[in-house]
C-alpha cells in the first residue's frame, strides 16, 4: 500500500504543543505547515471544499465533549453487539466505493484531534465505573484505524494505554498494511489487529489504495507472530460474479496463515447505505459495479441485498468458515436479524445485552488470564453501560 500523501497540515493553536502534532510534522517533513487560530468559520469554509485527489489536508485540532460513544450501529431493528469507538480521526485516505463515510465525510480535511491524554483518560474514567463489564473498544469507525500510523504513530499511545487498563480490549480495524509501529509495543494482550476482508477482485475494482489482499496476509501473519489477537470482517460482502467461489478461497487463503486459536471474533455483514447516498457513488466512482446489484430498502430505511441473496452469501461464507477454522470461531452477524441469525448459524442472541455477554464469555474461555473473573449475564443485562450518546454518523 502506497503512503498516504500528506500535502497541507492545518494546526490548531490549541494543540501546538501536542507530541502528536510535532510527529505528524516530523514524519511528512515536505508538507506545509499552517498555524491557525480555528474559529467555526474556517472550519466550515474548510469543510466545504470539495474533495479532489491530489490534496489532502490534516487538521489537527482538539475534541471538546465526549470521544468514547456507542456504536452507530447499535439499535434494535437488527441485532447488534454493544461495540464502542474511540472517533480520534474523521476521514482517511483509503476510498472504498462502498463506503459511507465518502457520503458523509466528502470533503478533502482530515481532523485529527491531538489532544491524546483527555481522549485516553475519558477511556480509563469509563471503563472504571463498571468493572465487572468487559468492553470492545475500537479506533476504526470514522478512519482506518492505521492508514496514517506512520505519520501519527497513534499506535503507540492506544496500545500502550490498553495495555495496562484491566476490562477492555481495544480493536485497531485497517485494510491497510500499517503494522511496523505495532510490533515493537508491549500489547499485553489487550489489542486485537483486525482487517476487513473481500478477494482481490473487489479490493482492485472497489477499495480504491488499500492494501492487496497479499499485502494484508503478510501483515496479518506479521502481527499474529508478535502475539496480538485478530479480528476479521467479511463486511461487507459485495455480490459480483463467481462470488460463491472467491469467498471460499480467500477464507482458504486467510486460515492458511491464521491460527484459529489468536482469532477473536468474526464480523459477517453486508452491503447496506442510505439510498442518497446512490449518485453520489456514480458520481465519484463511475466503474463501481455495487449499485448494479439488485437491492430493496431494509427495516431501518437503508438499502441491501434481497433476503435470499443474503441468505445465500452468509451461508456460503459461514460454511467456509467453520470448514476451514473449525467450530470454535466467535462468528456474528453486524446488523442482522434474528432470523438471519437463526437461518444461518441455527441460532441468535436474545437481545444485544445477550451478544455482549456472549462475547465476553468467548473472551474469557479462549483467552485465560484476558478477565479477571468469568462474566456475569446480569453485569450485561443491565443496559448499555456508558453514556447513550451515539457516534458521528447515523447508522453504519
Ligand atoms: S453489530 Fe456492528 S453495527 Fe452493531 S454495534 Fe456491533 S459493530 Fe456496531
Amino acid at each position: 500500500m502506497k503512503e498516504p500523501k500528506i500535502t497541507r497540515i492545518i494546526v490548531d493553536q490549541k494543540v501546538a504543543d501536542q507530541e502528536l502534532v510535532q510527529r505528524y510534522k516530523r514524519n511528512n517533513p515536505k508538507a506545509e505547515v499552517i498555524e491557525i487560530e480555528l474559529t467555526d468559520e474556517l472550519k466550515d469554509a474548510m469543510f466545504k471544499q470539495e474533495a479532489t485527489p491530489a490534496k489532502r489536508d490534516i487538521l489537527l485540532t482538539e475534541k471538546q465533549g465526549h470521544t468514547v460513544k456507542q456504536c452507530p450501529g447499535t439499535d434494535r431493528t437488527y441485532r447488534c453487539c454493544n461495540y464502542h469507538v474511540i472517533n480520534q480521526t474523521s476521514n482517511g485516505p483509503i476510498d472504498c466505493t462502498y463506503c459511507i463515510l465518502q457520503f458523509y465525510l466528502n470533503n478533502p480535511v482530515t481532523t485529527v484531534y491531538a489532544n491524546t491524554e483527555k481522549l485516553l483518560t475519558e477511556v480509563k474514567d469509563k471503563i472504571a465505573t463498571q468493572p465487572k463489564r468487559f468492553f470492545r473498544i475500537g479506533t476504526g469507525e470514522l478512519s482506518d484505524s492505521l492508514a496514517f500510523d506512520s505519520s501519527s504513530e497513534y499506535s503507540k499511545d492506544v496500545v500502550e494505554y490498553f495495555a495496562e487498563l484491566p476490562n477492555v480490549l481495544l480493536e485497531l480495524k485497517t485494510k491497510s498494511n500499517k503494522i511496523e509501529n505495532l510490533l515493537k509495543l508491549d500489547h499485553k494482550g489487550h489489542t486485537v489487529v483486525s482487517w476487513s476482508v473481500n478477494p482481490q477482485v473487489i479490493i482492485d475494482a472497489e477499495e480504491h489504495k488499500a492494501a492487496s489482499l497479499q499485502e494484508r496476509l503478510k501483515a496479518m501473519e506479521q502481527v499474529q507472530a508478535a502475539g496480538y489477537k485478530i479480528g476479521l470482517h467479511f463486511d461487507p460482502l459485495l455480490f459480483h460474479e463467481d462470488w460463491e467461489s472467491t469467498y471460499p478461497d480467500l477464507i482458504r487463503q486467510l486460515f492458511e496463515v491464521l491460527d484459529p486459536k489468536n482469532i477473536a471474533w468474526i464480523s459477517i455483514g453486508s452491503l447496506r447505505f442510505p439510498p442518497e447516498m446512490k449518485d453520489k457513488v456514480l458520481e465519484k466512482f463511475p466503474k463501481s459495479k455495487i449499485m448494479f446489484a439488485e437491492l430493496i430498502r431494509g427495516m431501518d430505511g437503508k438499502m441491501r441485498y434481497p433476503k435470499p441473496l443474503r441468505l445465500d452469501m452468509y451461508r456460503t461464507v459461514y460454511k467456509a468458515l467453520r470448514q476451514y477454522g473449525g467450530d470454535k470461531l466467535f462468528i456474528y452477524f453486524c446488523m442482522e436479524s434474528a432470523e438471519i441469525w437463526e437461518r444461518v448459524m441455527g441460532w441468535s442472541p436474545d437481545d444485544n445485552e445477550h451478544l455482549d455477554y456472549l462475547f465476553a464469555m468467548s473472551l474469557y474461555e479462549q483467552f485465560p488470564g484476558l478477565m479477571a473473573a468469568e462474566p456475569e449475564r446480569q453485569v450485561y443485562a443491565d443496559g448499555i453501560p456508558l453514556h447513550h450518546e451515539k457516534a458521528d454518523i447515523p447508522g453504519l
